[in-house]
Parts: structure tokens; C-alpha cells; sequence
């Protein structure tokens, strides 16, 4: 792990590799030329430790070539090539690559040569007297302790990093302090066997708080085997896997994304290239600084300053920075993370993202809300009123009805005089008998049936009265106009037949079935007749009629009541619902108005007109109670 390459983590290494498209396409583009280096072009050598994708070290390559694009006031060939020989644990002779290199530049050495970290380093340095003798060397993207100093010459500047495991450490223990075990992953190359005893050193003072477990013996996929079932409070420590202890060589960043999937720990690295979805974070190296020295001193020597005068000193981390996404994974608190953290790859809340539109929606749900709760109130206040009037309604019904009896008076005196008049005829007839010397037992017992029946037919009549007259609560139930109607004709018949009116009733032949209340029913159909008689009194007696009659109209049951009176004057029929209408000298005007809320109460309609053979027609229909089959 010589880590060097430093975390442009302001640049994730996507952002990068598009900033050098653009810069080519730039380049490329007409009209981009005026601004565009001259001159003879520079030639940059750039040698790749372990090859051109390898992270971390591509993604500081990628960047310093960035860099020196924007930088550069002089044209320049960057020429790439990778030292594969680093990968391997017994590294195979190097003659070759030297030969190829010396024939590509015999004759014609590079104008500088950039070593892409360590193994790169120690390789140019080593054969530069074959190779390019004079060329500058800038040493980058190498941790301090790997360069050789005994073979720096004047020519050569070094940008290097400094590990800091110490720090690194202390950085995971607190943002995670119930950390118990510390598995360090690390392959087996030589450049990771150095590092790996590094970071034993400075594993030391850590270990009386956790335990460190060293996967560097085992072959990478038993690491993957045990990442799997890591026990609880253990975190991975990335270094690097160029080649794993069964001497399986990893390409790329393959290695990490598997141990990522797998992985039932969190990840941490200090390699800024590595922070890209699989680590959590901390102080890592910075990229973009590292790219930035590197490129300014290569900007520097290009334009003829000595490389020797150029000093840097090692880079260390940079401020932290951890991954939001991983924190919400493993549980970690804002409030642990170093002073001074920044949060990156943080996804936006839900109301981050939608924001206006909840509001919107709470808006319109809100308003809805007040809406329906207001049409819930002023429903209930509708009902109440309802019941109100109702209950008003059926008060003023049974005044009515009081002022209806009145009327009914006659009527019932000469109904209850009829069976009293028997009663008495009987009871005397049954004296005679009695008074005799061998009194008739059998005319005796048919005398006393004849009584009883009389007696129960003046109850009867004294029980409708009484049902008439009952002072009781709105009610409905299911019954049938027909008999309704048949009860009321029975009550009135003995009034018409005083007044000398003729009383016709014709029933429906079917049944006529509604729901309603029966008293209210008799009160309305009772007020109807009762005007219809006021109506024809006047009249000649042999023109007195009125005639009552139930049908079947559609959906609705219909209840006509006409008359031969004079009719109701054309100006007078929209007024005679009204309250208080009256054309009667000791009318009230209240009947008809009763009549018709009762109506309506039943959900029903009433009309009147004139009946072209002259007397006024009163017509109310009320809806047939649903469900019920009417038979013929
Ligand atoms: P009231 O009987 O106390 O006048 P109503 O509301 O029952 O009150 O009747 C209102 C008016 O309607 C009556 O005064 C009368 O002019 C008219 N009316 C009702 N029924 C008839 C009818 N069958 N023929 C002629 N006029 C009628």
C-alpha cells in the first residue's frame, strides 16, 4: 500500500475521466486552436507501477494528465507505459522492458519522465543511465518512506505522500468506538509486504483496545469467505490486493467491489481513488493536491527551472470526508466524525427531492380535509334539522287533528249512537223475555251476541278516534296505502252520509306497499276529504260527491281525492300549500301546508288542479317501498 495517490475526492473518479474527454473534445473543436498551446510539443514519459487501471494509482495518473492539460502553456505527448513486473512476487528479469523502452526513446529521450508510484520510482531511477541520462525525473504518487534517496540526483523532484496509520486508526475507532476487531486486508506482492509491516508497527499502540486480524497469508477468496461472517464490531481496513497470498494477480479495483458485495462489515481506506461507494471514509490522501504539485512542478522543470530547487514536502491526509450512504449502513452518527468532516454522496431526503409537490399534495389534502369535515358539519346540522321539523311537523299535525275531529263530531256521535241504540233495544228486548214464565235461553244468548258485537263495534270506534288522535313520534314502516286509505273512507263515511255527500273509495287492485308513517298518512288523506266537503257544501246535494282513488303510477303509489265543488280559483293553485292561506272565513291556511310537508317528509309529491267536469283534484304520489314484488 504505498498510498500515495491522494483523493481529488472532490473528483470521483468518473468526474475525471470526463473532465479529459471534454478537454479533448475541446481541443478538438474549430476556433478552439487560438487558445491552444504552441510550440513543438513536449514529451512526457509516464511509467504505471502496475498498469494504466490500476487504483488507486490510475486515478492520480488520470488526474495529473488533467492537470497538466489546463496548466501546460506548451504542447505535450504524454507517453504511457506500465511496469508489470511489480505485480509479481518474484519479479522475472526486466532486461526486456529496459530494451523496448531504450529502442522507443535511443536517440531521442523523453523532454521529462513521471513515475507513477513506487515500484515505478525505484525502476527509472535505476535505469536511467541507460535510458534517458538526462532527462528530469519527477517521483510522484510515492509514500515517503520509498524513496530512495541515496539515488536522487539534481534532476529529479519527488511529490510524495506521507501514510499517516496512526491517525488513521484513531479516525475509525472514533467514528465506530465500539470497534472490537481491526481486519486488515492486504495482498502479498513485496511492495504490500513492506507496507503490511508498516501498519504492524503502528498497529501497536491500538492493540490493548482492539484486536488486529491479518488476512495477508490467506488467498483472496478466504478473505471473501470470512468478510461474510465477520463477527459483530469488526471493520475491514482496505490496503491493497495487487496479489493475494496464493499468488493470484487482482486487476483493477475488482478485488475491492467483491469484498464490498459480500462484506457484513464496513470498509474503510485512506486512499481517496477507493472512495467511490465501497469505503466509508476518513482522512485519505487528496488527489486533486497530490495532481496539483505534481503537475506544477512538472509545468516548472518543462520551462527550465532545475528539478533539484523544486522542494515539496510529503503531502499527508487531508481533511476527512466520509460517505453518507455507508453511515446510514453501519449506523454512524454525525455527532462522532472528526471535527471538521465533510459528509459527500449524501441522497437527497424525500422532502429535499419533492419538496414543493408534498406540499402541494398536503395542501390539497388539507383543504380537502376542512372541506369534508365542513360537509360532515352541515350534514349533521341538516339532519338535525330535519329531525327538528319533523318533530315540528308532527306537533302541528296533531293540533290538526284536534280541529279535525271537531269536525268528525257528527260522525262519530252517530256511529257510537248506532251500537248504543242496539245495546239498549237489545237490553230491553231480553228483559221482556226474562220477565216471562219460561224465558227463552236460546233467544236469551243470541240477544247477548248481539250485545257484544255492538260493544266492540263502539270500541272500535272509540279506538280510531283514539289512534288518530295519538300524540306520537315520526315513525315509518312498511305499509299499504290501500288500507290506509280503507280506515280513513270507514272514520269519514258517517260524516258524509250526514252531510249528504256521496263518499266513493275505488282501491288499487294491487297492493301498494310504501314506507310511511300510518297516522301521519290517515291525517293527510283525512284533511283532504275534509276540505273537499267544506268545498261542496255549498253545492246542491244531489251534485255533493267525492270520489277517493289508490292506483299504481310507475315507480310511485298514487292516492287521488276530487270533488264536484267549485274548484280552486287559477290565481289561488300555486297558493293553496302555503302557510296561513285560507279563503275559509274560520280557516287556519294550515292543512294543505301540513299536507304537504307530510308529503314530502315521505318523499313523495302532491299537486292539485281543476277537474274539467269542475272540482278541484288533489293528486300525491309516494315511491313504492323497494325489494317488494307487487301481485295482481
Ligand atoms: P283551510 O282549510 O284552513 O283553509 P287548507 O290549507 O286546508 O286551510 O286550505 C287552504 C285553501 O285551499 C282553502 O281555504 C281553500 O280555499 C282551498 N282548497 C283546499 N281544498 C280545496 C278543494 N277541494 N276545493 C276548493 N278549494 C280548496
Amino acid at each position: 500500500m504505498s498510498g500515495r495517490i491522494q483523493i481529488g475526492a472532490i473528483w470521483p473518479v468518473l468526474a475525471v475521466r470526463l473532465c479529459v474527454c471534454l478537454l479533448i473534445l475541446a481541443a478538438m473543436l474549430p476556433g478552439s486552436a487560438s487558445s491552444a498551446p504552441q510550440g513543438e510539443p513536449k514529451r512526457v514519459l509516464m511509467l504505471h507501477s502496475f498498469g494504466r487501471d490500476f487504483r488507486p494509482w490510475s486515478a492520480y495518473a488520470l488526474s495529473i494528465k488533467v492537470a497538466l492539460e489546463q496548466q501546460s502553456p506548451r504542447p505535450l505527448d504524454v507517453q504511457e507505459h506500465s511496469l508489470l513486473t511489480a505485480r509479481f512476487n518474484n519479479p522475472g528479469p526486466e532486461a526486456p522492458f529496459v530494451d523496448y523502452l531504450r529502442s522507443l526513446y535511443a536517440g531521442h529521450q523523453p523532454d521529462i519522465v513521471l513515475s507513477i508510484g513506487a515500484p515505478a520510482a525505484r525502476f527509472v531511477q535505476k535505469y536511467r543511465g541507460q535510458l534517458f541520462p538526462d532527462a528530469p525525473m519527477v517521483l510522484t504518487a510515492i509514500e515517503q518512506r520509498l524513496v530512495d534517496r541515496s539515488l536522487l540526483t539534481d534532476n529529479d523532484t519527488v511529490v510524495s505522500v506521507y501514510n499517516d496509520f496512526s491517525a488513521f486508526f484513531g479516525s475509525i475507532l472514533q467514528v465506530l468506538p465500539d470497534t472490537k476487531t481491526i481486519a486488515v486486508v492486504t495482498g502479498a506482492s513485496p511492495l504490500e509486504k513492506f507496507w503490511l509491516d508498516e501498519v504492524k508497527q503502528e498497529a501497536k499502540p491500538f492493540e490493548n483496545r482492539v484486536a488486529f486480524v491479518w488476512y495477508a497469508d490467506l488467498p483472496f477468496e478466504e478473505i471473501l469467505k470470512q468478510a461474510k461472517v465477520l463477527p459483530p464490531h469488526t471493520v475491514l481496513f482496505w490496503g491493497l490486493m495487487s496479489v493475494d497470498a496464493a499468488g493470484v494477480a487482482h486487476e483493477g479495483d475488482l478485488a475491492l467491489r467483491r469484498l464490498h458485495a459480500v462484506a457484513n462489515a464496513p470498509i474503510f481506506s485512506f486512499q481517496e481513488a477507493f472512495f467511490d461507494g465501497d469505503t466509508v471514509g476518513g482522512p485519505m490522501h487528496s488527489i486533486a493536491e497530490s495532481s496539483r504539485q505534481t503537475a506544477s512542478a512538472t509545468i516548472r522543470i518543462l520551462g527550465g527551472e532545475k528539478p533539484g530547487n523544486i522542494k515539496v514536502q510529503p503531502i499527508g491526509f487531508a481533511s476527512p470526508k466520509y460517505d453518507w450512504r455507508q453511515m446510514q449502513r453501519w449506523d454512524i452518527s454525525r455527532s462522532n466524525l472528526p471535527p471538521g468532516s465533510a459528509i459527500l454522496f449524501r441522497e437527497p431526503s424525500i422532502w429535499e427531492k419533492y419538496g414543493w409537490q408534498l406540499a402541494l399534495i398536503g395542501g390539497v389534502i388539507l383543504v380537502q380535509g376542512v372541506l369534508i369535515s365542513g360537509l360532515l358539519h352541515e350534514r349533521q346540522r341538516r339532519r338535525l334539522a330535519e329531525v327538528e321539523s319533523r318533530q315540528r311537523m308532527a306537533e302541528l299535525a296533531h293540533v290538526n287533528r284536534y280541529a279535525a275531529a271537531g269536525e268528525l263530531t257528527t260522525s262519530i256521535a252517530h256511529e257510537l249512537n248506532q251500537p248504543l241504540g242496539s245495546i239498549l233495544t237489545n237490553t230491553e228486548t231480553a228483559e221482556s223475555i226474562l220477565k216471562g214464565a219460561s224465558p227463552n235461553l236460546e233467544e236469551l244468548k243470541e240477544i247477548l251476541a248481539d250485545i257484544r258485537r255492538d260493544d266492540l263495534r263502539a270500541s272500535e270506534v272509540i279506538r280510531r278516534l283514539r289512534g288518530v288522535l295519538r300524540k306520537t313520534p315520526f315513525e315509518m314502516i312498511e305499509l299499504d296505502v290501500n288500507e290506509t286509505v280503507r280506515e280513513v273512507i270507514g272514520f269519514v263515511s258517517a260524516l258524509a252520509h250526514g252531510r249528504e255527500i256521496q263518499l266513493s273509495y275505488t282501491p288499487a287492485l294491487v297492493d301498494l306497499r310504501i314506507k310511511g308513517d300510518p297516522v301521519q298518512l290517515q291525517q293527510v288523506i283525512l284533511n283532504l276529504i275534509i276540505n273537499a266537503m267544506d268545498a261542496i257544501s255549498e253545492a246542491e246535494p244531489r251534485k255533493r260527491e267525492i270520489s277517493v282513488t289508490t292506483n299504481r303510477s310507475g315507480a310511485s303509489a298514487e292516492i287521488r281525492v276530487g270533488d264536484t265543488g267549485p274548484g280552486i280559483e287559477a290565481e289561488n293553485l300555486k297558493k293553496v300549500f302555503d302557510p296561513f292561506f285560507t279563503t275559509k272565513p274560520q280557516g287556519m291556511g294550515m292543512g294543505l301546508a301540513i299536507v304537504r310537508t307530510i308529503v314530502e317528509a315521505h318523499h313523495g309529491k302532491i299537486s292539485v288542479e281543476n277537474q274539467p267536469s269542475g272540482g278541484a283534484l288533489l293528486t300525491i304520489r309516494l315511491p313504492i317501498a323497494r325489494g317488494r314484488s307487487i301481485s295482481a
